[in-house]
């Protein structure tokens, strides 16, 4: 999901790359509106600026979309209570300036020939803008801002009758990433891309089928985790059981490393491998490649907690919160003006200066974006009394920006494509900076090394590989996403 709008990056108050969406839905349980919110909340850390769920009790569909967190705005019985039925979809949703508001919140529901249909997606496609045009010139009249919508429109201008096969004519027209969930007054759809480049999951509820972008929306609601969705798979949900259908032929998967880096919650788990165990076996891998001599290993909390844990065991360094995070700080305190922007890294951040105090530090994070961020922490390390600050970083530089549904700056904003490692460690302020290897990023997530000729990751953002053409982009490669999103208005 992503939308056709300027992405202006908010540097000032949290210099991460964002995942863009969570989806979730239920089929064939009682409360399934209250299983979506709680589902929902666990998938929070995927888009903090709206959420929505759709429900469908058999004779009519429901639909709450709201601005803000879930917990603020589907805990009241009231608002569950108008979302009846025994299916039901949700979303949540990341956005930044441009492209926030009601009408792009999802799930988006539309009524075409054959009935209601709801749809939540994670994911961008790639060439939603040049479908948008062609749907228009045809007639179609868009509501909102989001790719999502060009979904919907493909599924009922579909030539095709049924449902599912409507949505498979609509998924073979889009390039991109998708995790998909989608409710129609008989069914509910699963569906992600050939490359599975987002992820996508199925989870069973004492009878009742679960679909969700991550395993801990599965966990907080005592499902049972079942398998993942393989990429290209569609899979049908109705009263009669669960279908699989692979309609758009077998690929390698491509699943985004960074969801091992950084975007999923360090306690799911892909492929059978936990997110936290991998990121603390970056820590390991980044401690081998990048050894010092220090006195201390300290995270940036709270992404680079479990990879500074890996490297401290791997360097036989003490570990210590040296950082602790204001957790109370959300993206809706801070207004965006310069002068409160300057102050953003030490509304969320304050070192603990008995722990950093006449100290050799290693500083972990998980990644520099714009290096805004980074250059506030080593200072704030330094007034706080460290002798020397050496970063390590758990992954490799990124140099390119995401097409695939993670808010990045354009390339030429990211600290790593304008900048050698060297110049980075002078802007930075640092005594020494390493970034793990793109091998080591591979070992740490279970494989020898990175393949070069059939990459077994989307690792596109660390090596400007993209996996699928990018038919939006084309022509304007320096400055392709932002005045592309930019013409589109
Ligand atoms: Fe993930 Fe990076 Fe690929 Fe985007 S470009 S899907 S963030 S690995």
């Amino acid at each position: 999901m992503d939308d056709f709008t300027m992405h202006p990056f908010d540097a000032g108050e949290d210099d991460r790359f964002h995942e863009e969406c969570g989806v979730f839905g239920v089929y064939g349980a009682q409360n399934a509106a209250a299983l979506a919110a709680l589902g929902l909340h666990a998938l929070q850390h995927r888009g903090q600026e709206a959420a929505g769920i759709c429900s469908f009790d058999g004779r009519q569909f429901y639909t709450e979309r709201h601005i803000g967190l879930v917990g603020d705005n589907f805990t009241k019985p009231s608002v569950i209570a108008r979302l009846p039925g025994d299916r039901a979809i949700g979303h949540t949703r990341y956005s930044t300036t441009g492209g926030s508001g009601i009408r792009n919140v999802q799930p988006l529901f539309a009524q075409y020939t054959g009935g209601g249909f709801a749809i939540a997606h994670n994911g961008n496609l790639t060439n939603a803008m040049t479908l948008q045009k062609e749907l228009q010139r045809r007639g179609s009249i868009f509501q909102s801002t989001s790719d999502t919508e060009t979904i919907l429109h493909l599924v009922a201008t579909s030539p095709k009758v049924a449902l599912v096969d409507r949505l498979v004519d609509a998924m073979s027209r889009v390039e991109g990433a998708y995790s998909l969930v989608c409710i129609s007054n008989k069914k509910m759809i699963g569906c992600r891309d050939p490359l599975g480049i987002r992820p996508l999951i199925l989870g069973d509820l004492e009878g009742a089928l679960v679909l969700a972008s991550e395993t801990c929306a599965l966990d907080i609601i005592g499902a049972r985790f079942v398998r993942e969705i393989e990429p290209g798979e569609m899979v049908i949900i109705t009263d009669d059981g669960i279908e699989s259908i692979k309609p758009f032929g077998r690929t390698a998967s491509r699943f985004c490393i960074f969801e091992y880096v950084y975007f999923a919650r360090p306690d799911s788990v892909f492929s059978g491998t936990s997110v936290y165990e991998v990121r603390k076996r970056i820590g390991a891998e980044l401690a081998r490649e990048s050894g010092v001599t220090a006195d201390i290993v300290i995270p940036v909390p709270d992404s680079g907690t479990p990879a500074a844990i890996g490297f401290a065991e791997a360097a036989g360094l003490p570990f210590d919160l040296g950082i602790i995070r204001n957790h109370y700080v959300g993206r809706t305190f801070i207004e965006p003006t310069d002068s409160i922007r300057h102050m953003g890294v030490k509304l969320k951040h304050n070192a603990n200066r008995s722990v950093i105090q006449g100290k050799r530090i290693v500083l972990v994070d998980d990644s520099i974006v714009r290096g805004t961020t980074s250059v506030k922490i080593v200072q704030m390390m330094r007034d706080a009394g460290a002798t020397e600050v050496h970063m390590r970083i758990a992954s490799p530089p990124t140099r390119d920006s995401c097409f695939y549904g993670v808010d990045t700056p354009e390339k030429g904003k990211l600290l790593a494509s304008r900048m050698s490692i060297q110049e980075m460690t002078s802007y930075i302020g640092v005594d020494s900076l390493a970034f793990l290897s793109i091998d080591g990023l591979y070992r740490a997530v279970g494989q020898a090394k990175r393949d070069n000729l059939v990459p077994q990751y989307c690792d596109a953002c660390f090596t400007g590989e993209y996996p699928t053409v990018l038919t939006d982009q084309a022509g304007e490669p320096s400055v392709r996403q932002l005045t592309l999103l930019a013409e589109a208005r």
